[in-house]
């Protein structure tokens, strides 16, 4: 039997029950004017902002960022200072072991997971990828404790993808600066993308992350020393002003 057309008006409603594809923010042009005006006094500041997190190669960054999770910049830096002075390659890592790593880190919070997460990750890198770090978003995200935000974070700070790592401080900044009310951070991700201009792209994801440690703190944001507080609609907020 051959099957009858669909006739246009039911095409139409089949078109209508797909399911919304997820859209970035838009924004009107005073916004954008406004978003601008936010990034180019954040560039003014700190042209070349960077990573706090001390690293020498693409293996130390990974890992280094890995540890980050849940733990402050400067305690993982404290303990990779010993811990890359004694093993900066997969294959130094290997030959360390889980028990010395597991010693070295454990300052570092959910330090046992990430010890095991670390190991895993030396012997893929050894067995897999000769080595070396693998460069793309999709091996990157398949290594053991390495998600969407390290990966983010490794793509746009070797200047391979820009791409803004969205964690608790780039969180908060951007719903308090209204660069996006997205309820997820893939969704902030998205927004961001979407509103922050090109030549700011890749430095944003820093920007947003210093702002938000040393002045656009959690619990009292220092809007008196903030530099784009004229620019925020969250200031009356904080100072009644
Ligand atoms: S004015 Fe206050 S709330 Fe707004 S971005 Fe600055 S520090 Fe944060």
């Amino acid at each position: 039997m051959v099957a009858k057309p669909i006739p246009k008006l039911a095409q139409k409603n089949v078109a209508k029950k797909k399911p919304a594809a997820k859209r970035a923010k838009r924004v009107s042009p005073a916004e954008r004017e406004r978003i601008v005006e936010i990034f180019s006094r954040f560039e003014a500041l700190e042209g070349n902002p960077s990573t706090e997190l001390e690293y020498s190669n693409p293996y130390t960054l990974v890992t280094a960022v890995a540890l980050s999770a849940q733990a402050t910049d400067k305690s993982v830096n404290k303990a990779t200072k010993v811990l890359f002075a004694e093993a900066d390659t997969p294959a130094g890592m290997l030959a360390l072991g889980e028990a010395r790593l597991t010693d070295l880190i454990k300052t570092i919070g959910l330090y046992r997971t990430k010890a095991k997460n670390v190991m895993a990750t030396a012997r893929i890198l050894t067995e897999q990828h000769g080595g070396e770090v693998p460069l793309r978003r999709e091996a990157l995200e398949s290594l053991p404790g390495v998600g969407r935000k390290t990966a983010s974070v490794v793509l746009n700070e070797l200047g391979i993808e820009p791409a803004i790592a969205v964690d608790t401080h780039v969180f908060r900044v951007s719903h308090r600066l209204n660069l996006s009310k997205a309820t997820t951070p893939d969704a902030v991700e998205r927004d961001l993308m979407a509103v922050i201009p090109d030549p700011w792209r890749t430095r944003a994801h820093h920007w947003l992350i210093l702002h938000g440690r040393y002045t656009c703190i959690a619990r009292r944001p220092r809007c008196e020393a903030c530099p784009v507080a004229d620019l925020c609609p969250s200031r009356a907020l904080f100072t009644g002003l």
